[in-house]
Order: C-alpha cells, then sequence, then structure tokens
C-alpha cells in the first residue's frame, strides 16, 4: 500500500525543534548585568529607560554612557528591590511595566505539547494501520509475500530426506497439473509440515515452489494476531484469490498454530473472536477452491498439538509430514550446505563437528557456521579453523560467555562441586556418555555451569541400564552439593526435572517399573495430531486411580533408589570429587583429557 504523504514523527520533531531555534535567534539577548552593576549604572545616572517585567529588567543605558559601538541595551535579573521604584523616580528614568500577554504562555505550556501528544497519537495510529493494511481493507497486499520464484532448491535442504521424498510428488504434481490429474494421481489439499523451530520446514515450503518453479504466496499465522476486527478474514480471502489466479502455485502458512489455536485454547479478550474469524475463512477457502487448478497449501507448524482439530479434517491439512531434529549424518549434511559459503581451513572435520552438536537443528547449524566465520574473521584469519567451529559450538551450546559476569565465590564453589558430581558419575557409570569437558564458566540465563558429555552415536534405541545410567549422571551434581556441603541449593532444578521425566517414562512408556509389568500406559495430555502411541485424544485416563497411583510409586522409587546409590558412589570417591572440584574451581574449564588423567590416577581402572 502507497502512502502519498508520509507523516513522520522525525518531520514532526524537527519542525518543533526550528522553531525554538528560531525563537532563539530573532531575539537576542542584550548583554547581562548583575544586579548591583545595575545599580551602580542607575546611582551614577547612565540609565535612560528601563522595562519592568515579573522576573527582568530591560534597560538602556544613555547614548552618551557607552563607548561607541557597544550596545545600548542590556538586561538583568530582577531581585526584591523595594527602593527600585523611588530610585528610578529620582534619577528620572523612563520606566514602564511589561505585560506579557498569556497567549504566549499558554501557547508553549499547553498548546504545544498537546499538539505533540497529538502528533504522536497520529503517527503510531498511522503504523498500526499501515501495517496491518486497515487503509486497504479487503484488499490488502501488504503481508501477503509473493515472491515469483524463491530460487531455493531441495540442494538447499539437507538431512531431511524423508520429508523432502513426500513432498517430491507434490512438485511433480505442480509440475504438470493435468498430466497428474489423468494418470488419476490424488493429492491432498493441504499438507502440514511438523517439527520442532529451525528444522527447516519454511526452507522445505520455498524449496517445493522453487523446485517445481511457481510462485510462492506466504502469509504467517502470527501476523493475523494483531489485526483489527474483519481484517484477517479479509486477508485470507484475498490471498486465495490471488493464489487461484496464479496457479499453478504454493500458498504457505507458516506458523499456522498462532492462527489455528483449537477454539477455547488461550485468546486475550479481543483477538479471540477476530483469531476465530480468521480460521473459519480459512477453513471455507480450503473447502471451497478447486484442487485441480494446482493450489497446494502447505503449512508450518512447531505445536500440532495446539491446532484446531477442524483443521486436519480430510479435504483440509490431512497430510503430515515431520520436519525433525537431524541425526548425526543429517547434521554433517547441514553443516556442509552451509560451509560451502566460507573458506574452512584443512583441519576442519564436518563429521567431528556434527557429532558434538547432538539436538542442534538446522538454525542451529547455519548458526554454527555463521559464528565460526565472525570468529575466524576477527581474528583476521583467511580460513575458518576447526578451533573457531569449536568455540561457536561452545558458544552457542550455552549462550555466550559472560566472563565478566561475577558471580560471588561461593557460589562458584557450590557450581563446581556440582558439575565435578555429574563428571565423576558419568566416569564410573558403565552406558553414560563419556566426559568432554567441564566449565563453571558462566553462560547465557540460567546455566551456571555445565558438562558436556559426547554420545559415540545417536541413539534410537536405550537400555534400561543406559536410562539408568542418565538419571545418575543428572542426580550427581545435586548428591555431590549434599555430601560436600550437607545442603542442596536450585542449580540441580533442570537435573532433577529431566531425571524425574526419564524415570516417569520408563515406567509408563517403556514398561520398566517393577510391579506393573509390561505395560504401557498413556500420558493424560490433550493432543489432537494421531500420536503413534502414548497419549490419549481427550485428556481421559485409561486407567484406575490404583494403577496411576502405583505407577507414582514406581517412579519415586526408582528415583530414590538411584539417589542412594549416586551418594555412595560419590561418597566412595570424596577426595577425587573435592580435587577436581578444586582444580576446576581454579582452572574454570577443565578439557576432558585432564578431567581423565586425574580419575586414572586416583583409581588404576576406571569403568569407562
Ligand atoms: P523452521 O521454519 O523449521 O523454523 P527455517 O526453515 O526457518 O526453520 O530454518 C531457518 C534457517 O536454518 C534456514 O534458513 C536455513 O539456513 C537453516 N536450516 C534449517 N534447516 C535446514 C536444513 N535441513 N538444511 C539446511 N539449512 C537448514
Ligand atoms: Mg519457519
Ligand atoms: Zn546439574
Amino acid at each position: 500500500m502507497q502512502t502519498p504523504h508520509k507523516f513522520s514523527i522525525g518531520y514532526f520533531l524537527a519542525a518543533l525543534a526550528a522553531l525554538l531555534a528560531l525563537q532563539v535567534l530573532l531575539a537576542p539577548t542584550p548583554p547581562r548585568l548583575s544586579y548591583l552593576e545595575f545599580k551602580r549604572a542607575l546611582q551614577a545616572g547612565k540609565i535612560e529607560r528601563v522595562v519592568i517585567s515579573d522576573e527582568l529588567i530591560h534597560g538602556w543605558f544613555k547614548p552618551e554612557a557607552v563607548a561607541a559601538g557597544q550596545p545600548r541595551a542590556f538586561v538583568t535579573v530582577r531581585v526584591p528591590d523595594p527602593e527600585l521604584v523611588k530610585e528610578l523616580e529620582a534619577r528620572g528614568v523612563d520606566f514602564s511595566g511589561h505585560y506579557e500577554s498569556p497567549l504566549l504562555k499558554t501557547l508553549l505550556t499547553w498548546v504545544i505539547p498537546a499538539l505533540f501528544v497529538v502528533g504522536l497519537w497520529a503517527f503510531l495510529y498511522r503504523r498500526l494501520t499501515v501495517g496491518s493494511g486497515v487503509m486497504a481493507f479487503g484488499k490488502s497486499r501488504a503481508r501477503i509475500y509473493a515472491e515469483k520464484s524463491t530460487g531455493v532448491t531441495f540442494d538447499d535442504v539437507a538431512g531431511q530426506e524423508e520429508a523432502k521424498e513426500e513432498l517430491r510428488e507434490i512438485v511433480e504434481f505442480l509440475k504438470n497439473p493435468k498430466k497428474f490429474r489423468l494418470l488419476g494421481g490424488r493429492l491432498p489439499r493441504g499438507v502440514l509440515l511438523v517439527g520442532p523451530p529451525g528444522t527447516g520446514k519454511t526452507l522445505l515450503a520455498k524449496a517445493v515452489a522453487g523446485e517445481a518453479n511457481v510462485p510462492f504466496f506466504s502469509i504467517s499465522g502470527t501476523e493475523f494476531v494483531e489485526l483489527f476486527v474483519g481484517v484477517g478474514a479479509a486477508r485470507v480471502r484475498d490471498l486465495f484469490a490471488q493464489a487461484q489466479a496464479k496457479a499453478p502455485c504454493i500458498v504457505f502458512i507458516d506458523e499456522l498454530d498462532a492462527l489455528g489455536k483449537a477454539r477455547g485454547i488461550g485468546g486475550v479478550a479481543g483477538g479471540h473472536d477476530e483469531r476465530e474469524h480468521t480460521l473459519n475463512q480459512l477453513l471455507v477457502e480450503m473447502d471451497g477452491f478447486d484442487t485441480s487448478k494446482g493450489v497446494i497449501i502447505l503449512a508450518a507448524t512447531n505445536r500440532p498439538e495446539l491446532l484446531d482439530p477442524a483443521l486436519l479434517r480430510p479435504g483440509r491439512f490431512d497430510r503430515q509430514i515431520l520436519v525433525d531434529r537431524p541425526d548425526v549424518r543429517g547434521r554433517e549434511a547441514i553443516l556442509r550446505v552451509h560451509a560451502k559459503h566460507v573458506k574452512l581451513a584443512p583441519d576442519v572435520d564436518l563429521k567431528v563437528l556434527a557429532q558434538r552438536t547432538p539436538g542442534f537443528v538446522g538454525a542451529d547449524l547455519a548458526n554454527v557456521v555463521n559464528e565460526a566465520a565472525l570468529l575466524a574473521a576477527r581474528k583476521n584469519k583467511n580460513q575458518v579453523e576447526m578451533a573457531d567451529f569449536e568455540e561457536a559450538i561452545d558458544r552457542i551450546v550455552a549462550g555466550l560467555e559472560k566472563k565478566n559476569r561475577v558471580i560471588n565465590p561461593r557460589e562458584r564453589q557450590i557450581v563446581a562441586v556440582h558439575e565435578t558430581g555429574h563428571a565423576l558419575v558419568a566416569a564410573f557409570t558403565p552406558g553414560a556418555d563419556r566426559v568432554h569437558k567441564i566449565s563453571i564458566i558462566p553462560r547465557g540465563i540460567g546455566a551456571l555451569g555445565h558438562t558436556q558429555q559426547l554420545p559415540t552415536e545417536d541413539r534410537y534405541l536405550m537400555t534400561r541400564q543406559e536410562l539408568l545410567a542418565k538419571i545418575d549422571v543428572l542426580f550427581g551434581g545435586r548428591a555431590a552439593e549434599l555430601l560436600v556441603f550437607g545442603e542442596v541449593s536450585t542449580g540441580a532444578q533442570d537435573d532433577l526435572r529431566r531425571a524425574t521425566e526419564i524415570a516417569r517414562a520408563m515406567v509408563l512408556e517403556y514398561g520398566m517399573g517393577e510391579t506393573l509389568g509390561p505395560a504401557a500406559f498413556p500420558r493424560v495430555r490433550p493432543r489432537f495430531l494421531p500420536e503413534p502411541w502414548g497419549y490419549t485424544p481427550d485428556g481421559t485416563r485409561e486407567y484406575s486411580e490404583a494403577t496411576a497411583r502405583a505407577l507414582d510409586l514406581e517412579t519415586k522409587k526408582i528415583l530414590d533408589e538411584r539417589m542412594a546409590h549416586v551418594l555412595q558412589l560419590l561418597r566412595d570417591k570424596r577426595p577425587l570429587l573435592e580435587r577436581i572440584a578444586a582444580l576446576l574451581l581454579e582452572k574454570e574449564v577443565l578439557e576432558g583429557e585432564e578431567f581423565w588423567r586425574l580419575v586414572r590416577e586416583a583409581t588404576p581402572a576406571p569403568a569407562s
């Protein structure tokens, strides 16, 4: 939308400043006298005329009293002086009072600020309405992003082979809708890409358009939230009208959950109704348009469980494609895609980097490459070296290093003992991941220290033993605190939460409890997507109160046993615990090798 005459707060401020400056310039202040100087001049009979106002006295010297070229006018600040009038009279000075028109004063103190406020309001209002297109009611092209060709291909998306495979069919269809129909192909209207943030959903949608070489219309669900009544629905209508005119093409609705939240979930007063209208319009449009024309609707969400079930019905987003976190090979492939744009030193091993980044999504890995390149540039290198990547990963793993943040010595001590506890338990627990690094450098928000373990491979299956090992390592922090300081801190919050989650999953999902036998118990949590297994759809529980209690007890038993075991383990290693903690306190970071050397010195044959 074009606004021919743009109103800007900048202009307004500039005009105001100019006005003030003009006022100052047009009224050059005469030389200032002190009151004493004024009185002396008066008594010396040098003054011809004065004008007395509330605060100032403006005066003019007699022509003969000033040297040639000197100004005759002067000004002085008025002080309480009851004798002044008498003296002026006595010296025959022409004097008068000054009446200041209240108009100017009012103008300055009331009208201008009021104008300013109104101006500011108008400015903000404009911005809001221009942004959301109220002005162009119903015909808003403002935020529908139309790209003729995205230029993204499947080669740009790495590590999502299954998702790409599923989307290939859609590409075929878009390339030649007629042929596809003749062959009797049936296609979904809507495809929903589901997966955690940063896994490449948006990228995939663009790649589909790019591969098929069709236009790409995109709009984000979050943008509807801020709209005024009626605009969201109008925009949806507009989007589909445009798309149908340009078919074959792709309509992409990013962050569908913001728009398609199940009715009744959340929603602030006001915004809620509007979202519902928009959602209804979307459903109407999806049902109404003719698929054979070749419009494919893609949507992305990372919160599928929030979606209104109506969106997932046949004929709407009835096909879901999982875009999951990449595994180690996927991560390597993603790193390779992004590393194409930087100059790598020969020592860079993307495979090792992929191993070091379990849990990273595509966006994180893109960030790693970018950060590493920046670090190398900062050090004036002409290649990005392995060390740069390592540092970039360190930074991204736990937020930027905040070396200058002072935590008090007592806290540092607790953190050192806590982290050493994790590391030692990991060292003496068969099946635990290998300790790679211990650090007490505070990073980012929340994490005071961390112990980094390196899984040797991505795991899809875990044994009971390995799950217990995970719980043990998580408990190591708190157990060490308890042993050394005799009290516990809040630092173990996240550890405890994760340990509990594991124990609960063991009992509920993996049938690893002792008394309940090999059975799985669905969690009680509303979920709308057909999960493979494990969640009941509507929040009802399918087992008895007694079973629920037994499950809780099983979970608690596992946790209690593990804590007791870990406490005993660390009690046996107490001297080593304290030695390593002290060293960690001193050096802030212990590399894996150094840690293992200390462990080996203390025990001839450590467990792993
Ligand atoms: P999502 O939409 O799932 O949140 P995006 O598609 O916006 O994630 O990804 C953000 C960025 O991360 C992309 O622009 C790309 O640079 C990078 N990225 C994410 N996933 C991948 C991937 N699988 N392959 C290559 N790059 C990726
Ligand atoms: Mg996205
Ligand atoms: Zn911890």
